[in-house]
């Protein structure tokens, strides 16, 4: 079989986290050599359904960007571009909203959570977010789809929409497959460690951001909430511990039996040292190109803009079709 085409889109809200890191731009960054292309979407687009400021909407772009450059993709072996720069993703979002069931959105766990913690305003981005994230991946034809668990239920309702879409206009839309990584794919808080590290509502204590510097990653990892038994094991009334397991066997690149053997006895203060020295380790680099790489905000921009051409080549055949196949424009 021909190399896929893989395709992923990362929020530039907030600072970007250790979960982030471990579930999406990880496998990012692997993807490359496998996609045939691999494509990488900063979906600014999505980051306006919940609460924002538009300075540091544009702020926080920069930054994702630069993370991401740091974290190892390459402009030349990768399509790296900003949602909004290929208009193709919000007409293909109405397009494909006629063949989505408002009864699947209500559904959608990520709406019910994020709606119950607006103070606000709950959009209707918010409700509509998982069509536009669809409209991401169909544009591109995607085979596949590199994300954390989380959005297991969104890659759900884009294969449903692609299936529907096809059944009823004949067949165009290829059904992407969801692509969680074998470890780390659910990354928890570290202070409430039954729900995932997120962006959004989870705790500062409990959230490792990718930038942090050693010192605050060391007092977050130290601080990291466990449970009053002494065994370095992963198991279900083990949160704490079972998330502290998988975050260094990710960050050693080991099995986390091997982390139990290794902390076999040993007591957590120990073993939360060396998660923390792990984590540090995993992301220092990443730190340290990032400050390289990101007040040059002309080159961020010019590999944005080289990413959106060669993302619009690829989408615009997939709208034209698309269109054409509902009876919308002149006739081709
Ligand atoms: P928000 O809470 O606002 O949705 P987020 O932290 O989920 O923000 P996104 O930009 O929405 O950040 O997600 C980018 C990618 O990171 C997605 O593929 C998502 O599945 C993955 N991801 C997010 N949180 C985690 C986590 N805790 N563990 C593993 N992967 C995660
Ligand atoms: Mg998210």
């Amino acid at each position: 079989m021909s190399d896929p085409v893989i395709f992923s889109g990362i929020q530039p809200t907030g600072r970007k986290h250790l979960g982030n890191y471990i579930g999406a731009i990880r496998q990012y960054v692997e993807a490359q050599d496998r996609g045939d292309p691999a494509i990488f979407c900063i979906v600014d687009l999505h980051a306006i359904s919940v609460a924002f400021d538009p300075a540091e909407l544009r702020e926080r772009l920069y930054d994702t960007t630069a993370i991401l450059l740091a974290a190892g993709l390459d402009p030349a072996r990768c399509i790296l571009f900003r949602q909004s720069d290929v208009r193709e993703h919000t007409d293909l979002t109405w397009l494909l909203s006629a063949v989505t069931a408002h009864g699947d959105l209500n559904r959608m766990h990520q709406f019910k959570d994020k709606s119950a913690r607006q103070r606000e305003l709950v959009s209707a981005a918010l409700f509509f977010y998982p069509v536009l994230q669809a409209a991401d991946v169909l544009a591109y034809g995607a085979r596949e789809v590199p994300v954390g668990e989380d959005q297991r239920q969104h890659i759900e309702l884009t294969r449903e929409i692609a299936r529907r879409f096809n059944e009823r206009f004949g067949e165009t839309l290829v059904e992407p497959e969801l692509r969680v990584p074998e470890l780390g794919a659910r990354i928890m808080d570290l202070q409430e460690p039954e729900r995932k590290m997120s962006t959004t509502g989870a705790t500062e204590a409990g959230t490792v951001y990718v930038l942090d510097e050693p010192d605050a990653i060391r007092k977050k990892l130290g601080s990291a909430v466990t449970d009053s038994g002494r065994e370095v094991v992963r198991s279900e009334e083990k949160a704490g511990i079972t998330n502290l397991i998988d975050i260094l066997a990710v960050a050693r690149g080991v099995d986390p039996a091997e982390v139990e053997r290794e902390f076999d006895g040993a007591g957590y203060g120990d073993f939360k040292k060396a998660v923390a020295e792990g984590t540090v380790e995993l992301l220092a680099p990443v730190r340290e190109r990032y400050a390289e790489l990101r007040p040059d905000e002309a080159a961020l921009e010019a590999a944005l803009a080289e990413g959106a051409e060669k993302a619009r080549a690829i989408a615009s055949p997939t709208l034209a079709a698309v269109r054409d196949r509902m009876g919308i424009g002149p006739r081709r």
